[in-house]
């Protein structure tokens, strides 16, 4: 009986140790508990082992459903029913132990005589039957009998419940193999999910340091964002002001297109107009040249009426600190247009201390009347004597040569007319500065008619038959080396100063830097040479060109300023010592060129075939500006002083000869 009980002891213990099925889905990781996924990645994870532990759970459960006890509960009923009805049902198990302790005992003790079967105590109730007395031993061997048959029953009921067992156990081997089995699989399973646990594990801590790194870019992100979205706030702005600005442009390029279609049609309009103005100014400049030409013609026949030769008279003021004249000692008797005409006579009367009359009475002074183109009284302005030259300067631009002479003793204003007075004062300019302002003026005022004009000054002096430039600069300043009177060329007509200076002008200032230096050459000479100004002749000579490159005119003439050397006599009276011998000299020089100048008028007046030009170094070089076409006035500037009566009426004789004569038509040169 032992080694059969120890197999259902063992499917009992197997089962308890390899149970508690309940328990077992236990075993597997929970959820959540070991993982930290998320819920779905666990589900998923988990769902084989749920599924598995599902199965297995059913399994135990129809494992566990079948009762434990109920294999010995059905032995004991099994038990039950067989033995007397009086041992209760929970009873078996020590009833087991009773047939156990009874088997025990059995084994080593001697067989027990069989018992009555009515007499047999119920051993099996647990009560202990009646010792019968040892002399019964009927009794006895009846007691022992249903007792031996009782445990036969048992015996058999066991060898059954040890068969149903054998059976159970066999099941539940093979359960336990195929629980075996299945644990393994879930071991293996549980592994696999452990693996996975720690795959994913590892994977959660990337995903952590992944995270992290996440965040902390979410973090950079975050700041760029929160810049960017600054920024965006900025160009907002910014856009908005664009957009503002955008419509103000539009708004003026609206306007400014309104304007500009205006603009345009305006322009079209202008076009039009601007077509038929330049046909019409076409016209008018064909007109206004046909009326320049004429002009020009009127204004020379209004110079040739006038004369081409004119003279006029100048008289100085009265110096500060000069003797007062005696009255009517200088009359300017008025025109026969009474006081309102300009003066052109002049009256001087002379006393004569010599001539006495009969009763010793002085003799009345006799009276000298001369006659000029025009007279200037002492207090004429420079302005006005420009006004009356004015018109004859201009010849020189349309190609006639004009000749200004100043002629007269030294003192009488020659200088103060031609260049002005002293100080820069613009009152008291001469007529050369005036003249060239004039000549710039118009020949600007041509450039309109499509006329262009250049001008070449030049300045030099005349002193005792010698030539000096007066625009000498450097070494040759003030030294004035020889200068020589030539021809420009082989057959030319054009004379020249070798040496000298010819410099373009156009403008005043350049003219007025002329004058200075010529002032400054003649001071140094001045100091080598004791009032060697007065005692020379001065020309300033301005070669004009002209060009109308459109009708293909040119014309060109010479414009010379002559402020000639004193005109007066030595006087006879004085003893002559080494100076004023140079000075009779000198005299002689000047006189000599003085009465050639005379001299060459006269032959050009009278039309001799001879025109004494070369007599004189002055009228050479003024040959061509004295010539037919030439066109020639004469100041002869007159002291206003009682003591220089003799001079003054040398003076007014000289002129009034030049007066007298008449050149031929002049020609303009014109090629
Ligand atoms: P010239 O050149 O004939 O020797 P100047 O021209 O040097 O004479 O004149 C002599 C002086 O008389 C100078 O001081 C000058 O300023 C003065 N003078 C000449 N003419 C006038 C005038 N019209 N008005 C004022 N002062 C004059
Ligand atoms: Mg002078």
């Amino acid at each position: 009986m032992e080694p059969q009980r120890s197999p259902l002891l063992e499917v009992r213990g197997n089962i308890q140790l390899k149970r508690p099925p309940v328990k077992a889905p236990s075993r597997l990781p929970l959820p959540g508990t070991r993982f930290k996924r998320g819920p779905d990645q666990m589900e998923d994870a988990l769902e084989p082992e749920k599924k598995r532990t599902r199965g297995l759970d059913t399994v135990t459960k129809i494992a566990t459903s079948r009762p434990r006890a109920p294999a010995l509960t059905t032995v004991a009923q099994t038990q039950g029913q067989t033995t007397a009805p009086k041992v209760p049902k929970k009873t078996g198990p020590r009833c087991s132990t009773a047939v156990a302790t009874v088997l025990k005992n059995q084994k080593p003790g001697p067989a027990a005589p069989a018992q009555k079967p009515g007499a047999a105590a119920p051993v099996l109730g647990g009560r202990k039957p009646t010792k019968r007395p040892a002399w019964d031993l009927k009794g006895q061997l009846c007691d022992l009998n249903a007792e031996l048959k009782c445990c036969r029953e048992r015996t058999q009921t066991l060898d059954q419940e040890n068969q149903q067992l054998q059976d159970q156990l066999r099941e539940a081997q093979q359960q336990a193999k195929s629980l075996g089995a299945e644990c393994r699989t879930l071991e293996g399973e549980l592994a696999r999910v452990q693996a996975q646990a720690e795959q994913g594990q590892q994977e959660l801590g990337n995903l952590r340091a992944r995270v992290l790194e996440l965040e902390e870019q979410l973090g950079t992100q975050q700041g760029l964002v929160q810049e960017l979205q600054k920024e965006q706030l900025g160009l907002q702005e910014e856009r908005r002001g664009l957009a503002a600005r955008l419509e103000e442009q539009e708004r003026r390029l609206q306007a400014s297109e309104a304007a500009l279609s205006g603009s345009q049609a305006e322009v079209a309009s202008l076009r039009q107009e601007a077509t038929t103005q330049a046909a019409l100014l076409v016209e008018q400049g064909e007109r206004l040249h046909g009326l320049e030409m004429e002009r020009r013609r009127l204004h020379n026949q209004l110079q040739e009426l006038k004369g081409n030769i004119r003279v006029f008279c100048r008289v100085r003021p009265v110096l500060p600190g000069e003797p007062t004249p005696p009255p009517g000692f200088l009359l300017f008797p008025s025109g026969p247009g009474g006081p309102s005409d300009p003066p052109t006579r002049l009256s001087l009367s002379r006393s004569d201390e010599r001539r006495g009359t009969l009763s010793g009475a002085p003799a009345p002074p006799t009276r000298h009347d001369f006659s000029f183109d025009r007279v200037f009284p002492p207090g004429s302005g420079q302005d006005e004597v420009f006004e009356e030259i004015a018109m004859l300067v201009q010849s020189a631009l349309d190609g006639y040569p004009v000749c200004i002479f100043a002629y007269g003793q030294t003192g009488s204003g020659k200088t103060f007319t031609m260049e002005g007075g002293p100080g820069g004062d613009p009152q008291v300019e001469g007529l050369i500065p005036r003249a060239l302002r004039h000549l710039f003026s118009v020949a600007q005022e041509l450039g309109s008619q499509g006329w262009t004009y250049s001008f070449v000054a030049s300045y030099v002096e005349i002193y005792n038959e010698t030539v000096r430039d007066l625009l000498a600069t450097g070494t040759r300043k003030g030294q004035g080396g020889e200068c020589e009177i030539r021809r420009a060329g082989p057959g030319s007509e054009e004379l020249t100063v070798t040496n000298a200076r010819y410099v373009p002008v156009s403008c005043e200032k350049e003219v007025e830097a002329l004058l200075h230096l010529a002032h400054q050459n003649r001071a140094v000479a001045r100091t080598a040479q004791n009032e060697r100004s007065s005692r020379s002749h001065s020309v300033f000579q301005l070669q004009i060109s002209g060009e109308h490159a459109g009708r293909g005119l040119q014309c060109g003439a010479p414009l010379s300023l002559v402020d000639l050397a004193g005109s007066e006599r030595l006087d006879p009276g004085l003893t002559l010592g080494p100076g004023e011998r140079e000075r009779l000299r000198e005299t002689q020089a000047i006189n000599s060129s003085l009465s050639t100048l005379g001299l060459v008028i006269m032959a050009l007046s009278n039309k001799e075939s001879h025109v004494p030009y070369r007599n004189s170094k002055l009228t050479y070089l003024l040959q061509n500006s004295l010539g037919g076409s030439a066109k020639m006035l004469m100041f002869v500037n007159i002291s206003p002083l009682e003591e220089n009566v003799s001079e003054s009426l040398n003076s007014l004789r000289f002129a009034s000869k030049v007066n007298q004569c008449v050149i031929g038509t002049a020609q303009a040169n014109r090629k």
